[in-house]
Order: C-alpha cells, then sequence, then structure tokens
C-alpha cells in the first residue's frame, strides 16, 4: 500500500484496492476502507508518518473489499461513515451479500468469509447523489450502479473516485468475467463516465489515469463481447439449455477454472445479469421443463 498524490486536496492509497483520501482545512477524508482491521491499520500508519488527518469515510459500495475496514476504523479511532441507502444497508447487514449470492438462502459456511462478508457496522449518514458536504468536504456523487445496485462514485476537486464502475486494464484481464448485478445499468454508467470532466480518475482497482476514456471503452467493449459470446452459447441449442450447462460452457470458453463455490457463484451473478439483459432485449426465454430452469433463444 502506498499513498500517492493527485491535487493538494486529493490522493489514494494504491494496492490491492484502491482507498481514497482527501484533505482540507486540517480534514480527512477517506473513500474506502479497504478490506480489513489490517488494512487500516497499514493506512493509519502511513497518514500518522505524514501527519495528515483522519475524520470522515465514505462508502462507494457494499463489497467487503471497499468496507471490510470500516468497522475498526469507526470502534477504534470514532470515523463516522456515510454510504447510499442502498449500500448502507448492506453495509449494517453484511451478511446480506453472502444471502443473495446463496440464492437468498442462508448461506454455507465456506461463504461466510472476510472477502464475501464485510464487518457489519452501522453507517452515520446517508449520501445523496449530487452535491454533499461533510465538514469542509463539498464534493459530488456520481450514481454508477451495475456492479453494485447502487454505487456511488465521487467527485472530489476535479479527481474521480470512481470505485469498481470500472477496472484498470489489467484487472480487467485478470478477472475475464467481471462482477456485475445489472449489465445495461454497467453500460450506461460506463458511458456516463466517458462524459464527466475531471482531471483525472482512479477505479476501485487499477491506477489513476488523467483520461480515462479508452480504458473505459476497454470495458464497454468487453462487456459487450461477453454479453454477444454468452448469446452465442445460447444461440447453439434452439430446444434450450439448463443454466447449469450454460455456465459450464460459459466459463470454458473464457478458459476460467473455478476453484471454490464461492467464485462460481460470483460468476452465476455475472452470467444472469448477462442473461437477465439478453431477456429484456427478447433474445432468449427462461422457463421451466421437467424441473430444471431452461435458457432458450427466441
Ligand atoms: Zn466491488
Amino acid at each position: 500500500m502506498k499513498l500517492e498524490k493527485f491535487t493538494e486536496h486529493c490522493f489514494a492509497f494504491t494496492g490491492a484496492v484502491t482507498i481514497g483520501y482527501c484533505v482540507k482545512d486540517g480534514k480527512g477524508l477517506l473513500i474506502d476502507s479497504g478490506l480489513d482491521d489490517s488494512a487500516v491499520k497499514k493506512m493509519k500508519r502511513i497518514l500518522d508518518g505524514e501527519g495528515l488527518p483522519l475524520d470522515y469515510c465514505v462508502i462507494t459500495h457494499a463489497h467487503a473489499d471497499h468496507f471490510g475496514g470500516a468497522r475498526y476504523l469507526k470502534s477504534k479511532y470514532d470515523i463516522p461513515l456515510f454510504a447510499l441507502k442502498f449500500e448502507k444497508a448492506i453495509i449494517e447487514n453484511s451478511i446480506l451479500e453472502p444471502i443473495y449470492l446463496f440464492n437468498g438462502a442462508v448461506p454455507i459456511s465456506d461463504l461466510r468469509n472476510k472477502f464475501l462478508e464485510g464487518q457489519a457496522v452501522e453507517v452515520d449518514g446517508e449520501l445523496l447523489i449530487g452535491e454533499n458536504i461533510i465538514g469542509p468536504f463539498i464534493f459530488e456523487v456520481i450514481d454508477l450502479p451495475g456492479h453494485s445496485h447502487s454505487q456511488a462514485g465521487l467527485l472530489v476537486d476535479g479527481i474521480l473516485y470512481a470505485a469498481d464502475s470500472y477496472f484498470g486494464s489489467e484487472t480487467l484481464k485478470k478477472h475475464v468475467i467481471p462482477f456485475i448485478v445489472d449489465a445495461d445499468l454497467t453500460l450506461e454508467s460506463l458511458e456516463r463516465l466517458l462524459h464527466i470532466s475531471c482531471k483525472g480518475a482512479i477505479p476501485g482497482h487499477g491506477r489513476f489515469e488523467e483520461d480515462i476514456s479508452q480504458t473505459v471503452k476497454n470495458n464497454i467493449e468487453l462487456h459487450e463481447e461477453r454479453m454477444n459470446s454468452l448469446l452465442d452459447v445460447i444461440n447453439t441449442s434452439p430446444g434450450g439449455k439448463t443454466f447449469d450447462h450454460i455456465m459450464r460452457e460459459y466459463l470454458e470458453l473464457h478458459s476460467i477454472n473455478v476453484s471454490n463455490v464461492g467464485q462460481w457463484l460470483l460468476f452465476r451473478t455475472s452470467v444472469t445479469a448477462y442473461l437477465t439483459s439478453l431477456e429484456r432485449k427478447k433474445l432468449l426465454s427462461f422457463l421451466i421443463q421437467h424441473n430444471e430452469l431452461i435458457i432458450k433463444p427466441r
């Protein structure tokens, strides 16, 4: 983890996951908290070493790698937390992530790990889309849903903290099928990013760039390809295929070898999101045949 400076007021701790940091009038604002207590300790050590303050924390979305450290941040340093309403509900009831991954049922113990279930913590304030004021900070919250149901991007002093609305090129390659909950909203949010005027932006996973347009376009192209290749898998069988069959073929097509249940369920959510988008476009339909969930081309 290292602290990078972008402008007089805007910084970020970079590493596996970005933690944004802004300073103004002797106050410090964090954007996300990292995965766990250890991430918070490292970050705090760096701030103390630089003599930089810490007063508030905004959480961009309720994924464990972005808010898992927030409970420690709040209990140890008394830092108030802020999030959009929907994400706040999950942060405060963090078992909801393994629950939704597990079809809404109580999750198996395999799923109850720090990567899928951050430490639940009460959020002190709700953010609004548009202008927000926290202490001396005046910033814009941009609605960037798709990767999560109500993800927030923050525009502070001309720097866009974009959360996981787009991924850096290396991360995109590594994930192969990025996590999304809604393919259409993901693409709309990516399109929105192309029209935000800023001095530069940093994603939740990836590096700072002054001009993000090419990286964002790479994200758009990847989702379009993933959706088209999924439709190809569906179209090879006019009578339809089971959901599990589609999952297997699709993961094989992209040379993915899943190693654990959690990872498979994350992929399942993305595949479901693509299928839902294709269903909205009337390119396929969901039906039950012989007690199996079948997806069939239209
Ligand atoms: Zn995320």
